[in-house]
């Protein structure tokens, strides 16, 4: 019998991808012995929140430019070219049916992302379709992801990533302040950013 191939898989709006992201792929692909990560930027929201987010396009753009020169990385454009919102439970699905049976879908999430999941879907649906790595994250207490996800469940696991302060709220008000955003993403994003002139103003 083929051995099963372990795919992560790591989800995020990536406005922009950063250090932070990277790192947890990096480590998940590590801990977990994962054959391959595939990063799925969301498709486009109108808000997030109440900002609006960058393009699909250029989200998209970025995290393959992070992304280019690990041989393991790949991203989906599988959420940039549906339409409407984002959900953890189709994305899974439609990278099931892509993969085929003989995949183990790995999905990586921060705590703070993987709470929300747990808010609006039915756990059982959501735990059933994927193994969950929940990594540590700088700011947020895990303890309260403790108490309130299912961390017991045998699909779910924490991880403890080397902290990064860093975070795609910080980097766009950075740039809209005329901060550096140097050393916190990836040199071709910096680049990009600055190209195409994103975040200049407050969100
Ligand atoms: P925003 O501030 O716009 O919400 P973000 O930095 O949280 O951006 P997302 O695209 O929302 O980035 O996150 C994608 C995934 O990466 C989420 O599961 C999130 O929890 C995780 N993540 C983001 N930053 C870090 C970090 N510094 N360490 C660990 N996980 C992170
Ligand atoms: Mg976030």
């Amino acid at each position: 019998m083929a051995a099963t191939h372990r795919l992560g898989v790591m989800g995020g709006t990536f406005d922009p991808i950063h250090h932070g992201h990277l790192v947890t792929a990096e480590e998940a692909f590590w801990q977990f012995g994962l054959d391959e990560v595939v990063f799925v930027p969301t498709g486009q929201p109108w808000m997030k929140g109440d900002r609006p987010v960058t393009p699909a396009e250029d989200r998209y753009l970025m995290t393959v430019i992070a992304t280019a020169s690990n041989p393991h990385f790949s991203v989906s454009r599988i959420e940039v070219e549906r339409p409407g919102p984002t959900y953890t439970v189709d994305t899974l699905e439609a990278l099931r049916a892509q993969a085929g049976p003989g995949a183990d879908l790995f999905f990586i999430t921060g705590a703070d992302a993987m709470l929300e999941i747990f808010q609006w879907k039915d756990p059982d649906d959501v735990l059933s379709r994927a193994h969950f790595i929940a990594a540590t994250r700088p700011g947020y207490d895990l303890a309260r992801f403790e108490t309130r996800a299912p961390t017991s469940h045998p699909n779910v696991s924490v991880m403890q990533v080397p902290a990064l302060a860093i975070s795609s709220t910080d980097i766009r008000r950075r740039v809209a302040a005329g901060e550096p955003i140097r050393y916190l993403v990836p040199e071709g994003v910096q680049t990009y950013v600055e190209k195409m002139h994103l975040y200049r103003s407050p969100a």
